[in-house]
């Protein structure tokens, strides 16, 4: 597939690799069914996650990066993907097809379902991203998009350029959201970085006053330092009880009810769900 005028994300690179370092071929990760979503995603037969390698952003507290940042993972052809996708809905029975970061590989997920439609084989799509997307690329491919699991990570792009090296990721994202809630259902994810819970409550009180409150949002205290965030304070702390809870109490006042918090106590990582001990290929994650 040729994809050398690549402007998928916001980015619009025009070029392949861009900075994501995606080629034009299509680069798998790892798939299995995944325990671990907010219930509603993994419901009683998990989520059929399918991690692409590659990213658009750069976190430098990325959890991924052994195929994130360095691409680790295997080539596939659409055709291996919609039998990927095929024994995920069959063999696995899982509830939903599950694309993590799947921006750069757009096209070949859309030529895997089109494969699988033509056989009968169907589940809803849940588009699982950091919310750096463009509205027009979403719109092309919305029948990707079943169920929208956006975060809304940061709320000043200064910060967003430190921490995951993304120009313009405030308002791309919060088109991203505002499309999303239009369009498909959706799930905001807050996920609360140490000393930037302001910026949780920035985002949540734009969702409360752009968006509406009776947005699903899912209130997140997993951070855990990773990869270069262990060199850079405050990214190499966890966050604070009283940060998190500063941003719980702000949900509260806005008036969200939908969705979920993570209790503070869940803030203990599972360990072996970081990429970095994960392996390749099928795997199934609780
Ligand atoms: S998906 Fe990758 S290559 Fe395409 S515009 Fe974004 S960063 Fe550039």
């Amino acid at each position: 597939m040729n994809l050398s005028q690549c402007e998928l994300c916001p980015r619009r690179c025009g070029r392949r690799p861009g900075f994501c370092g995606a080629e034009d071929k299509l680069r798998i990760f790892r798939w299995g069914p995944h325990f671990g979503e907010e219930p509603p995603i993994s419901g009683e037969r998990g989520s059929g996650c399918i991690f692409f390698s590659r990213c658009t952003m750069k976190c430098l507290y990325c959890q991924n990066s052994p195929w994130s940042w360095k691409g680790e993972g295997k080539d596939y052809s659409a055709e291996e993907l919609a039998g990927i996708m095929r024994s995920l809905a069959l063999e696995d029975k899982v509830e939903n097809w599950n694309l993590v970061s799947p921006t750069p590989y757009l096209p070949f997920i859309r030529e895997a379902a089109e494969i699988l439609k033509k056989d009968g084989v169907s589940l809803p799509f849940v588009w699982n991203s950091s919310g750096y997307e463009r509205v027009e690329t979403l719109e092309e491919y919305s029948d990707l998009c079943d169920i929208a699991l956006f975060d809304l990570r940061y709320s000043r792009d200064e910060t967003a350029l430190l921490a995951s090296r993304a120009p313009g990721y405030v308002s791309a994202a919060r088109r991203a959201v505002k499309w999303a809630n239009d369009n498909a259902k959706v799930i905001v994810r807050i996920l609360v970085l140490p000393g930037y819970a302001h910026e949780a409550i920035e985002n949540l009180r734009y969702l409360a006053e752009e968006v509406s409150n009776e947005v699903a949002v899912s209130i997140m205290s997993q951070y855990t330092p990773a990869y270069d965030a262990l060199k850079i304070s405050p990214f190499n702390r966890r966050v604070l009880q009283e940060e998190y809870q500063s941003v719980v109490d702000a949900a509260d006042e806005l008036g969200f009810e939908n969705g979920g918090v993570q209790g503070f106590e869940s803030s203990a990582p599972e360990i072996s769900l970081f990429g970095e001990n994960m392996n390749a290929g099928y795997g199934v994650t609780k």
